[in-house]
């Protein structure tokens, strides 16, 4: 599909709202007017007497519709909105699909709800989400609700607060839609790379903690995340922890979340080391409880082996453990998904997580098996189910997220039994504080104490370059005083 930009600068809101009606064409977008076939959509800017026209001309799978509005002054919010409302308006008659987002296409609908309830407050808020977004009644309810679940999170944080975030880009296995880019440990490259990855890793950890002490930050939370942070033997592990909590100052640490992740790499040692280390929230993640699914989609451990290892940890002594549930998966039904919620809720979950499957050009399932894809329609009843079901059976929605690519245009959300919340989710989605994050892949997020900007630094993206480039790797990290010295 081709889509013209012409006269304007929305080439990037253009697209994603393109790509919410079409999440699996090839968008390709052009500057100036060609001799191009196939499906088309023309959005243009015009400014006549004084007036500014945007327009948009769409003609897709031999359907053709046209949206134009004039308005008076220009400013960038109003000729984006207008700009939007044209498409959205085309768009939404040649596919006979209207968006339950509406307009809304970014990652963030809580943090704009959040943004939205402090300049208007509450009520005008969600009268913006649903007359000015054209958001549906469920959704603007949902960003609503998990914005008040996340007010007394907001109150207690400070502008010294940050977490820690430390990842361990290694699984047991590839999974099929996955397009994370975590290394298969059943490779002997990958197994080579691990142990030079934890020392630098635990130097990083240092030289990270050195820089939280001297712009004098205060550690709210601790993640390891992943990949798998559950490949990582006993040992590892308890090093890993360990060089966190000798190296940081801990007094104030809130939570510590290990995503221990594939029941594959679960045993009751691992499980016992993290409880001791102080580990105090894990992460085990069946994604379903469909064996059949299971095996389509790679993972190498069955329903079983998920519940046997919740039963585990509970045991030992875990009441703050996560699942993580996807709707759409190929293969489910929306029968099997609504089984899955329900036996995660049976199992008394204290956090379940439900997304939307988003497929990434680097799975290997769009490579691959696109034709698993026709799924949009059943994944909303599934994700309808979810949501019905768990706030009846008293989860409350505490964080959100969506992708771009994602079935149904859905989104992903973090549901919870009250004072369960995961802090770290919530800090890091909703950006309210600074992230210092470790690793390879790590992205680190600061957010300047007094308003809200933020800047990001980047480490290598694979463990290789990681390991190789340590050095380069650390230098950057000297923006971080940089930073706090700017805008403290
Ligand atoms: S466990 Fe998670 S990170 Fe690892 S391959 Fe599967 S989806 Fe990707």
């Amino acid at each position: 599909m081709t889509v013209y930009i012409i006269g304007h600068k929305f080439h990037f809101e253009t697209e994603n709202l393109c790509r919410m009606f079409y999440p699996n064409s090839d968008i390709h977008l052009e500057y100036e007017m060609q001799d191009i076939q196939g499906d088309l959509i023309i959005t243009k800017m015009n400014i006549a007497d004084g007036n500014t026209v945007l327009s948009v001309d769409a003609s897709i799978d031999g359907k053709t519709e046209k949206a134009e509005r004039t308005i008076d002054i220009y400013t960038d919010d109003e000729v984006e909105y207008n700009l939007a409302l044209c498409l959205y308006d085309c768009l939404t008659k040649i596919t006979d699909y209207t968006p339950a987002w509406g307009l809304l296409t970014g990652v963030r609908p809580s943090k704009l709800m959040n943004r939205l309830i402090e300049e208007k407050g509450e009520e005008n808020a969600k009268t913006y989400f649903k007359n000015k977004l054209l958001v549906s009644e469920g959704k603007t309810q949902l960003a609503f609700d998990v914005a008040m679940a996340q007010k007394q999170i907001f109150n207690d944080n400070r502008a010294d607060s940050f977490s820690l975030y430390v990842s361990i880009p290694f699984c047991p296995s590839r999974c099929s839609y996955c397009s994370f880019v975590s290394h298969s440990i059943t490779s002997s490259n990958a197994k080579k790379l691990l142990e030079p990855y934890i020392e630098n890793l635990a130097k990083e950890i240092v030289i990270t903690a050195d820089y939280a002490k001297n712009n004098n930050l205060r550690l709210e939370s601790v993640y390891f995340g992943g990949g798998t942070p559950g490949i990582l033997s006993a040992e590892q592990s308890e090093f890993l922890i360990n060089t966190v909590k000798n190296n940081f100052d801990m007094s104030f640490c809130r939570e510590f979340t290990f995503e221990s992740g594939r029941a594959d790499t679960i045993t009751d040692e691992k499980l016992l080391t993290l409880k001791n280390c102080g580990v105090d929230r894990i992460s085990i993640n069946p994604q379903t409880f469909d064996n059949g699914v299971l095996e389509l989609i790679g993972r190498k451990h069955t329903a079983e082996e998920a519940v046997e290892a919740y039963r585990l940890a509970q045991n030992i002594g875990f009441d703050s453990i996560n699942m993580d549930l996807i709707a759409g998966l190929p293969g489910d039904t929306v029968e099997g998904f609504m089984n899955s919620v329900d036996k995660a809720i049976s199992l008394g979950a204290e956090n379940i997580t439900v997304h939307a499957l988003a497929l990434k050009r680097s799975s290997n399932l769009v490579t691959k098996e696109n034709a698993a894809l026709s799924q949009d329609m059943a994944a909303a009843q599934m994700i309808d189910y979810a949501n019905k079901t768990l706030s009846e059976s008293g989860y409350i929605p505490y964080y959100m997220y969506r992708q771009s690519r994602c079935v149904g245009n859905l989104e992903n959300v973090g549901w919870c039994l009250p004072g369960k919340e995961c802090l770290y989710n919530v800090y890091m989605m909703e950006e309210i504080h600074t992230v210092l994050a470790v690793g390879a892949g790590a992205v680190t997020k600061l957010k300047a104490p007094h308003d809200n900007l933020i800047e990001r630094i980047f480490n290598y993206k694979y463990p290789y370059e990681y390991n190789t480039g340590f050095d380069t790797l650390v230098e950057r990290k000297n923006r971080i005083s940089e930073f706090y010295s700017t805008y403290n």
